[in-house]
């Protein structure tokens, strides 16, 4: 899988660092979100698919690759 992150969506909720800690940080004074990890281990999957559904703004997204 991939992360895809939508930069006009975030709004630096840090939801997803809370869900997947190490695949997604907010940095100091940031307003969007840096991904750590673009491409995580199927074992973090089930983190990310929750920093996925309960981003507020819907910012993130999965891409599945073979
Ligand atoms: S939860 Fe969504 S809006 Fe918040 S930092 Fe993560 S991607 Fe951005």
């Amino acid at each position: 899988m991939r992360i895809a992150v939508d930069r006009d969506l975030c709004q630096g909720h840090a939801v997803c660092e809370s869900e997947a800690e190490g695949i997604f940080v907010l940095e100091k004074k940031a307003t969007t979100v840096t991904v750590l990890d673009r491409s995580p281990p199927e074992d973090r999957r089930a983190e990310v698919e929750a920093a996925v559904r309960y981003c507020p703004t819907h910012a993130l997204t999965i891409i599945e690759e073979d």
